[in-house]
């Protein structure tokens, strides 16, 4: 008789996880005050306005302004920060596409740089060792709303004369030192798509507390145009990234119950890790004391073939969503270096070649290997869901449960 469920036993957990996005009455009665207002654009209306002066307030940041996504929010930043054609620019290899194509976007040169292991953040040694003098900027990647290491990042700028612009797609709430992420460098990119901690569907915030790149950005997501200036006068070349009223009314809602859901991240994360922490080949991200807050979009395992009989850990995956452990995720898949539109020619662009002429030998990204970043996509890094993490303690108790089952059981898996 197999005990596990992929081998036909019966599954561990009967119940789902909670789902995502979690939404009550409250957003309905936002989203129709809007409807009826007549005022569905933020141009008109005062949901978006008044959302970025409460989330800005929440980050902790002077100013706040809302875009459409995370991915324009990044290429606006480096935009407003300076950043454009032919500049490099450091990042990790282990996070969101999104990092690098809005790096491109703005025709700037993705540079590549290990994650620490130990954290799953930008590697600030590894970055040190690979500036040049056309390096420009440094995007660290809060990943899953771990902080990464800000204080030799800004060091490392300050050092090099570089932007530091941090990509806060999955880690507001998040502090560094005390200090909540965002705008601890010149500029920050936020994300309110569907996956994400406060969610409107889509939509994006940048945050910083520099008034003249605030400035800037806000001209660079309204058409280019400027506070004093006629509405059909455009001063810079812009776009129109507005975020809408709807959105903005969802968005108010979702922030008014984050903090609890945050408490509620946390307390079952530290549950969950010290659950894990009895088992021969899992393991978790290196505690610090500098990260003084963790929003938790992603609470990584790090899992160790060899522990488990030298099960992949795709197979492992399979085993633990067939226990009924459904929101497991195995993460990013490739790193963005081998993603196919870095690997393809002109990044698969039917434009003259991107770099022509601005660049003397832009990266062939084909060449580019990192072993942590390789390591976290192909074997090792497995995903609980922020949504996961807002379960009872028995939801937690049940991952901890599945994985020593399949550990126990796992010549079952060799069949499979
Ligand atoms: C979600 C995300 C983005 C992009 O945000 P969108 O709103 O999806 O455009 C960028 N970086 C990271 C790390 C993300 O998780």
């Amino acid at each position: 008789m197999a005990h596990l469920a992929i081998a036909g036993g019966e599954p561990l957990r009967q119940q789902p996880y909670p789902s995502w996005p979690i939404w009550t009455q409250a957003e309905v009665a936002a989203v129709q005050a809007v409807v009826t207002s007549g005022r569905w654009g933020s141009t008109h209306g005062t949901e978006v306005q008044h959302f970025e002066t409460e989330f800005a307030a929440y980050q902790d940041a002077a100013y706040g302004i809302a875009v459409v996504n995370g991915t324009v929010a990044l290429k606006l930043a480096l935009t407003a920060a300076g950043v454009g054609v032919g500049d490099e620019v450091l990042m990790p290899g282990y996070t969101f596409v999104a990092t690098a194509t809005a790096a491109l976007e703005v025709g700037a040169v993705p540079v590549f740089v290990d994650i620490d292991p130990e954290t799953y953040t930008i590697d600030p040694a590894h970055a040190a060792a690979l500036i040049t003098p056309r390096t420009r900027a440094i995007v660290p990647v809060h990943l899953g709303g771990r902080p990464a290491d800000m204080d030799a990042i800004l060091d490392l700028a300050q050092r090099h004369d570089l932007v530091v612009i941090e990509d806060a797609a999955q880690a507001w709430g998040s502090a560094w030192n005390g200090a909540k992420v965002g705008a601890l460098g010149d500029i920050g990119g936020i994300s309110f798509q569907a996956s994400k901690n406060i969610t409107a569907g889509e939509g994006g915030m940048l945050l910083t507390n520099d008034p003249a790149i605030g400035e800037m950005a806000r001209s660079l997501s309204n058409c280019g145009r400027q506070p004093e200036g006629l509405w059909y006068a455009h001063y810079v070349l812009g776009g129109n990234y507005r975020l809408g009223e709807f959105q903005g009314a969802v968005l108010r809602v979702q922030l008014q119950r984050y903090p609890e859901h945050l408490a509620r991240r946390q307390a079952n994360a530290a549950y969950l890790a010290r659950g894990l922490a009895e088992i021969d080949g899992i393991s978790t991200l290196r505690s610090d004391p500098r990260v003084t807050a963790n929003a938790y979009h992603i609470f990584f395992m790090r899992y160790d073939a060899e522990a488990f009989g030298g099960v992949p850990k795709g197979q492992f995956m399979k085993a633990m969503q067939a226990e009924g452990i459904q929101g497991v995720h195995g993460g990013y898949s490739l790193p963005v270096y081998r993603q196919p539109v870095m690997q393809a020619k002109n990044f698969g662009l039917p434009t003259p070649p991107l770099f022509h002429g601005v660049h003397p030998h832009p990266p062939d990204y084909r060449q580019v290997a990192l072993p942590a970043t390789d390591r976290a996509c192909d074997d090792e890094a497995i995903w609980i869901r922020h949504n996961m993490l807002l379960g009872d303690r028995q939801a937690m108790d049940d991952i901890v449960e599945a994985i020593l089952k399949i550990q126990r059981y796992r010549d079952e898996l060799q069949d499979q």
